[in-house]
């Protein structure tokens, strides 16, 4: 790549991009052995009825911690293992993990709760993707109406015609479909009514807008409509004080996620945190 970029021109190999590049490099393998030796983990956050504030299920996400107690945010390491590759792997292995949690908590009693688990673009277009799923669904003995794959917007814009068969042959395994960090990219309403999608994310950024300006609240109020209009769910992620959720609620928004309820947490935490809701709920 380099090199035919070299000769066309345009590939100027300057300093900070071999520092760049090495430091990529360099974390790239810190994954991989990182991932050989247990040190990545799922982490739950529990997504909840804003009506009720009853737990409805939980979104799976992946934690890395080094062996000096460091954390890599998800959103510095995702992008590396989706360029390396290793997210095949890895993305297979937190299907896995996720669709166990599922059944370990349903075994706890708790029945009515779905499982999200987050699927990256590179995941999703590899072949094998559907028989990663299947396989995922069948040897955990999860139950495919209760898990949920959320891919990003910026994802369903591109190749819709991929896209609209790969969501249909989803769809038949029996698991549902949400749309993540929505609001951010700019799917038309026509196309949107072309996807076979369940639910609606409206991102963080339209979350922590909504107490601003008398403006501020627009785009979650667009997407709440949207969601109706449409026959959708919707969920708000991000919501941390009292008053966005007040607002979503009186704006009609269902669901919602964040640290004002939960901040993620690990699988034992999470049937804990269960546990003693549904006792507050009871008492
Ligand atoms: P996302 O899927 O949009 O996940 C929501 C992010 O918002 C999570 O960050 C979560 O910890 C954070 N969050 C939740 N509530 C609040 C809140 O009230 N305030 C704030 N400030 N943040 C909140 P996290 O865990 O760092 O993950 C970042 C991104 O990394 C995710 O965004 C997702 O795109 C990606 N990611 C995480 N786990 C996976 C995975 O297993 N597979 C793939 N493909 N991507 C993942
Ligand atoms: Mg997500
Ligand atoms: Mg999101
Ligand atoms: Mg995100």
């Amino acid at each position: 790549r380099a090199k035919s970029q070299q000769r066309a021109g345009h590939f100027y190999f300057s300093r900070s991009m071999g520092v760049e590049i090495r430091e990529r490099v360099r974390m790239m393998h810190a994954l991989r052995t990182a991932f050989g030796q247990n040190q990545l983990f799922v982490v739950y956050q529990p997504q909840i009825d804003l009506a009720t504030r009853r737990p409805m299920g939980a979104e799976a996400l992946l934690r890395w911690q080094t062996p000096d107690g460091k954390f890599i945010s998800p959103d510095r390491f995702i992008p590396i293992a989706e360029y390396s590759g290793l997210i095949i792997d890895l993305g297979a292995w937190v299907m896995r993990t996720a669709c166990q949690e599922l059944v370990d908590l349903r075994k706890a009693g708790h029945l009515d709760f779905m499982m999200s688990i987050n699927v990256s673009q590179v995941q999703f277009r590899h072949p094998h993707f559907l028989e990663t799923l299947r396989k995922a669904l069948e040897e955990t003995g999860a139950p495919p109406e209760y898990v949920e794959l959320e891919i990003t917007e910026s994802m369903a814009m591109e190749e819709p015609d991929m896209l609209i068969k790969m969501l249909g042959q989803i769809k038949q395994t029996g698991v549902s479909i949400a749309i993540d960090d929505f609001g951010t990219g700019f799917s038309s309403l026509s196309y949107l009514q072309r996807l076979q999608i369940d639910r609606l994310k409206i991102d963080r950024a339209f979350v922590t807008e909504i107490t601003g300006s008398a403006r501020g609240s627009s785009i979650a109020e667009m997407v709440i409509q949207l969601g109706r209009n449409l026959g959708l769910a919707v969920i708000a992620e991000g919501v941390e004080d009292e008053r966005q959720a007040q607002i979503l609620q009186a704006l009609g928004c269902p669901l919602a996620q964040g640290f004002l309820f939960a901040r993620p947490m690990t699988a034992t935490a999470l049937n804990g945190w269960l546990n003693n809701d549904t006792l507050e709920g009871a008492a």
